[in-house]
Order: structure tokens, then C-alpha cells, then sequence
């Protein structure tokens, strides 16, 4: 027996309407501060008009750390509240969730910016106070429903939407490739057909709504693109097996994050939308390769190492070990080694489209 949760959610200017349909009369709300700072209006107005009262409130912290979900749990407000409504990026979505995981209380989000799918999925990635990678939680359920609100993800910085752009692209081209060859069940088959989107629903329409994102316009571009990026790899992450969720556009994303300045200086996504052109190169994909390659230099994504300040040329050991390591190359159709990686990142580097 298994169950598939698929996202249930609400998008539009007005999305925080739908709080009327909360079954709950009370809840104890937790934000990121900019978050906070740019839809206090509108949260309080929507959640005062469904007649949900908030017992507690606050910055969930800087960080998805098990100490911050904890502050929650042990919050007397938490505790008596009918629910907990997380508003922000995937870190305090992720922390909200544990902590309502733990609580056994059903837990609403409301995604600030389109960066990932944190405000739809099953899982809490949760991390060290210093910032380095903890571990992935499985949680018993995922969010009860999650509220998009484009007005606001227009307003929020386009960086996010870019990095998440590059994340979202990442998904097919990773959970496709690590399912090669497998007999899958429906929910992996379910999963990787949806992932499809992610990828030539960006080549589609990426472009524009980056365009749109960055004069803060709500336009049809960009609902897609941010369902694109929260909805559909959202999808993908509770339909597939986990070990479909990723290959190696993520295992060389913490292969490069042994250098500091890859998590100082860019964005997840940005990372992987590089890791996402080595593993076409390796695979020889080579059509897909040009696709996401044009793709990447029209929203100057990145195309080689040296757009993430590395030469590649230099000594890359640290990384390529920690890459080989990963467990997203667990399973995955030939054993992706440190010389396929390098031999790829190398090709990559001298790559260019000819000009037809
Ligand atoms: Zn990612």
C-alpha cells in the first residue's frame, strides 16, 4: 500500500483569500523577516477576514535548523493554535514544517519568492547553525495546502526566480536520467512525465517571465514559470521515488560547495543549472545540451566553471571526489566517476553552438 500526496494550492494577486477555506478557527504564524516585511498587509487583512486568529507569531530565525523548529514546538501559542502557517523561501517553509511534523498540526504555506518547491513537499531540509547541510527529513505529511500570492513574487528580488528557473530545469533532466532503464511503479512514472514541464515548459517560457520578473510584472509568463518551478517540481518530489529525485546536477552542486565561495557568491540553483549542462555533456545529450545551453547564456545563467569563479583548469580533486560521493549518484543507469565529471566539465568549457 502507498499514498501519493499530490500539491493542493491557490495562485493569483489574491491567493490569501482562499484562507476563508481553512477549516481552522486559530494558528500560529512563523516568516522569514522580508518575507514578513512584504505581505504583513495582506496576511493580516486575509486571515483576519476568515476569522483565523494567531496566537503566535514571529521570524522563524536565519537558518532551517532543527533549534529554530524547536523555539516553534515549544511555543505555548504553537501548542494551542489549530495549525501553523509558514510565509517565506524554503527555509522557513522547511523549519515550519518539521516543527508541524512533530507537533502532529497541519501546516499552510505561503511561498514568498519562486525559488524551490519547499511549500509543497514532503520533506524538511535542515541544516547546522554554521549553515552546512544537516540532513533530509521525511516528514508524515505534506502541506494541507500552499497559497501563492504573484503579486508579491513579483516584488521579491528576480535572483530568486532565476536561481529557481535553473533548479526546476535540473528536475527532469535529473529524475529522467536516473530512472533510465527502470521498470517504474505509476507514481515514478506519474512523476517523471510531469517533470517534463520543468524543462521545456522553461525553454517555452522562461525567458519571458525572467523578463517580466525583473519590471515586477504579473504576466501569464510568469504564473507559469513560478508553477513551473513550485508546482511541477513539486510534483515530480512526492510522485517519484527518492532515488529518481536527483543525479548529477545536484551531487556535483555539493561536490562544488566544498569551496566556500560557491554558497557565499551564487545561488542553489544557479549551481546546479551548471551541474545541469555537465551531466547532458557526460550523457551526450546533444540536443538537449543545446537547448539548456542557449537557454542558460540568453538569462546568463551559467555556462562554464569559470562563470561560478573556478578554473577548470586547476586542481578540482576536493570537489569531484565529494561530487562522486554524493548519494544522488547513488542510483543512477552507469556509474558516474570523477573522470566522466571531469572529462565533461573540460568539454564543456571548450563547448560552442555552431552557428547554423
Ligand atoms: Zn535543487
Amino acid at each position: 500500500m502507498y499514498s501519493v500526496f499530490l500539491p493542493r494550492y491557490t495562485i493569483g494577486i489574491d491567493a490569501f483569500d482562499a484562507f476563508c477555506e481553512i477549516p481552522y478557527h486559530t494558528c500560529a504564524l512563523y516568516y522569514g523577516q522580508h518575507a514578513w516585511e512584504a505581505s504583513e498587509r495582506k496576511v493580516l487583512a486575509a486571515l483576519k477576514s476568515a476569522g483565523i486568529r494567531i496566537l503566535d507569531q514571529g521570524v522563524y530565525g536565519h537558518e532551517a535548523t532543527i533549534e529554530n523548529a524547536e523555539m516553534i514546538i515549544a511555543s505555548a501559542g504553537a501548542q494551542e493554535a489549530d495549525c501553523l502557517i509558514a510565509l517565506g523561501g524554503g527555509k522557513c517553509i522547511d523549519t515550519v514544517k518539521y516543527a508541524g511534523c512533530k507537533m502532529n498540526k497541519p501546516v499552510y504555506t505561503c511561498a514568498s519568492i519562486a525559488s524551490t518547491c519547499a511549500a509543497v513537499t514532503r520533506i524538511s531540509i535542515m541544516y547546522h547553525e554554521d549553515h552546512s547541510f544537516r540532513e533530509i527529513t521525511q516528514l508524515k505529511q505534506p502541506p494541507e495546502h500552499c497559497y501563492i500570492d504573484t503579486e508579491i513574487i513579483s516584488e521579491a528580488p528576480v535572483k530568486y526566480l532565476w536561481a529557481g528557473i535553473g533548479d526546476t530545469m535540473a528536475k527532469h533532466v535529473e529524475s529522467a536520467f536516473s530512472a533510465r532503464g527502470d521498470e517504474l511503479d505509476f507514481p515514478s512514472e506519474l512523476g517523471i512525465k510531469i517533470g517534463d514541464l520543468c524543462f521545456y515548459g522553461m525553454l517555452e517560457y522562461g525567458a519571458q517571465a525572467y523578463e517580466d520578473a525583473t519590471t515586477h510584472e504579473v504576466t501569464p509568463a510568469l504564473e507559469k514559470a513560478i508553477q513551473n518551478i513550485v508546482i511541477s517540481t513539486g510534483s515530480v518530489s512526492v510522485s517519484v521515488s527518492s532515488k529518481y529525485n536527483s543525479a548529477l546536477a545536484h551531487a556535483l552542486f555539493y561536490g562544488l560547495t566544498v569551496r566556500p565561495s560557491i554558497e557565499r557568491d551564487h545561488l542553489h540553483g544557479e549551481v546546479v543549472s551548471y551541474g545541469t549542462l555537465v551531466q547532458l555533456m557526460m550523457d551526450d545529450q546533444k540536443e538537449m545540451l543545446k537547448q539548456a545551453y542557449t537557454f542558460n547564456k540568453a538569462i546568463q545563467l551559467p555556462v562554464k566553471l569559470s562563470d561560478l569563479d573556478l578554473d577548470v583548469n586547476s586542481d578540482l580533486s576536493d570537489i569531484l571526489k565529494t561530487a562522486e560521493e554524493n548519494q544522488e549518484l547513488e542510483h543512477v543507469p552507469y556509474p558516474v566517476t570523477a573522470d566522466r565529471i571531469y572529462k565533461a566539465m573540460k568539454q564543456l568549457e571548450a563547448y560552442r553552438i555552431e552557428e547554423a
